[in-house]
């Protein structure tokens, strides 16, 4: 018969039958008493991460198409001012700054759609965007410069509603983190 080591105290011993760990009922005991606790220790695991998940699930359902839009909005801002780092502001010109902000054109009070258009924002210094609100005369210079004057009319006129679902807003807040982490690579 083949030699084994006892998994519970270590003794070498003549093993007797298949799948025999222990050298003694003594040891058995011992050897079972652990493997309970290593399977109750187990369950208790996989209890707390079913509960993680039901908590994650249930945060997902309580989240509001507001608090959504904002997150998608803070991501969609981002790209865009990551996307036009080192352009002058779209409004007038002036040279890019750290400080410079996503702009709307059409703003997103006024089309839902275009809120989250990449050609109807862009790049912008804080004195246009704040306290000239937007610089809109100058804004629409600079964009017609940049994605020509068609389809600055498209959207200008373009006044379909879009009513964004919860879904949706996630998926846009992934993707516009993922394009962002993409441009920062480089
Ligand atoms: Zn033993
Ligand atoms: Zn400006």
């Amino acid at each position: 018969m083949a030699k084994r080591k006892c998994k519970v105290c270590g003794v070498v011993f003549e093993k007797l039958r298949p799948l025999q760990f222990v050298c003694s009922p003594a040891c058995g005991a011992e050897y079972a008493k652990a493997q309970r606790a290593k399977q109750a220790a187990k369950a208790k695991r996989e209890a707390k991460a079913k509960e993680r998940v039901k908590t994650l699930a249930l945060r997902r359902k309580l989240e509001t198409v507001p608090e959504l839009t904002k997150k998608a909005q803070a991501a969609f801002n981002r790209y865009i001012r990551l996307r036009d780092a080192g352009k002058p502001c779209i409004s007038c010109g002036a040279a890019w700054k750290d400080n410079f902000q996503a702009c709307h054109y059409v703003p997103a009070g006024r089309s839902s759609k275009l809120r989250f258009d990449e050609d109807n924002v862009h790049g912008g210094c804080v004195r246009c965007n704040l306290y000239e609100s937007g610089n809109l005369r100058g804004y629409r210079i600079g964009l017609i410069h940049r994605i020509g004057e068609k389809r600055v009319i498209e959207m200008e006129t373009d006044y379909e509603v879009k009513r964004w679902g919860k879904e949706e807003l996630r998926e846009l807040a992934a993707l516009y983190r993922k394009k962002a982490r993409e441009l920062e690579r480089g």
